[in-house]
């Protein structure tokens, strides 16, 4: 266990590292930032940030001399920097990173689970796109394997034609067939060093333009009809990666069931509702997790919770839902306000 007073690494300083720093200072741990550009929203509320290189070895060594366990908030933290932080005081060990950066890897790391996920294919030229619209068909998807979040990285394909005029970019490629999701729905668990779980209720994720708009419990019968399949798969998927912290898979809920999307070793936006919506957060245990302390109850304690994100320029009248009654604003205090760029949130409960 942790004890009292300790130090907390986060790889990472965007709003996820944020919230956690604020969970860890509610239970009396120190946070410091690794985060190469600097300035960020994470570094607001650490006692200190290391603005280096993520290649930096010299200041990885530094950090980690400086932390008693490390965590990450950004899934896209190189795997070589999470390695080379000491093995047993990284949590949850680089191998989950390593599963989920590459979105090949991890639909054949899930299905070798059981887990089924779009259709999908391997691209890496022009012959290989035409073949794979050719076999699964159109309209579907096609994403870059690496480094997309919000729907960047993707691009739609309504047809052979579509696909043949395209310019692809030369990186590593997916193509997915296009599913007909009757909603959308993410499992959200802490594992514990001892191994146990614990799952949160699962929400309703609407998404506008590849950004999650809104998360609502209930999440309706439609999905709470394939929430024990989709478990099922999640906590195999965290077994096996021996995984410790908070961990997500998105799903889509069609008819056939749930439909594997994609997984977030991390934290989650879908996850937000927690703070206010139930008995303890997933900032707060996935701190706990890594600190090594009991986890806390995850159960929802409201009738009804919506989760809005806050996008772009609505920040600047955000303070108004704050006339609402239980209604809760989190400001993620980004100076510079972008199209598109996720702001802050705000949770409405009904008890
Ligand atoms: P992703 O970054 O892969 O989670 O994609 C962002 C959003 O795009 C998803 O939450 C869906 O709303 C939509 N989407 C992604 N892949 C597919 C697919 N294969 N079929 C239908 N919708 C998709």
């Amino acid at each position: 266990m942790l004890k009292r007073g300790g130090t907390i690494g986060v790889l990472g300083g965007g709003q996820l590292g944020r919230m956690m720093a604020q969970s860890a200072a509610q239970l009396g741990y120190r946070c410091i930032a690794y985060a190469p550009e600097g300035d960020t929203v994470a570094a607001q509320v650490c006692d200190d940030v290391f603005a280096n290189g993520w290649d930096d070895t010299a200041a990885l060594a530094a950090f980690a001399a400086q932390c008693d366990v490390v965590t990450w908030e950004f899934e896209n933290v190189p795997v070589a920097t999470a390695q080379a932080m000491p093995g047993d005081r990284i949590f949850p060990h680089p191998r989950a990173l390593e599963t989920a950066q590459d979105r090949l890897a991890e639909k054949r790391f899930v299905e070798g689970l059981g887990g089924t996920p779009a259709a999908y294919a391997r691209i890496d030229s022009m012959h290989d796109l035409e073949m794979a619209v050719d076999r699964l068909g159109a309209p579907g998807i096609l994403k870059t394997r690496r480094d997309g979040y919000d729907g960047k990285g993707q691009w739609r394909i309504g047809s052979a034609r579509d696909a043949a005029a395209l310019n692809l970019p030369e990186v590593p490629l997916i193509y997915e067939g296009f599913v007909e999701f009757e909603a959308e729905f993410s499992v959200i668990l802490v594992r514990g060093q001892d191994g146990e779980i614990r799952f949160w209720d699962s929400t309703r994720n609407a998404h506008e333009a590849g950004i999650l708009a809104t998360s609502t419990l209930p999440a309706g019968e439609t999905i709470e009809a394939q929430v024990d399949e989709a478990r099922d798969l999640a906590r195999q998927v965290a077994d096996a990666l021996k995984y410790v912290g908070v961990l997500t898979l998105e799903f889509f809920a069609t008819r056939e069931g749930p439909v594997f999307n994609e997984m977030a070793p991390r934290v989650h936006n879908s996850g937000h509702w927690s703070i206010e919506g139930a008995v303890t957060s997933q900032f707060e245990n996935h701190i706990r997790a890594v600190a090594g302390l009991p986890l806390g109850d995850t159960g929802c304690v409201a009738r009804s919770v919506t989760m809005t994100n806050i996008i772009g320029g609505a920040i600047k009248g955000a303070q108004a839902h704050l006339q609402a009654s239980d209604t809760h604003l989190h400001d993620y205090g980004k100076a510079e306000v972008r199209e598109g760029r996720k702001m802050g949130h705000v949770t409405q409960l009904v008890r």
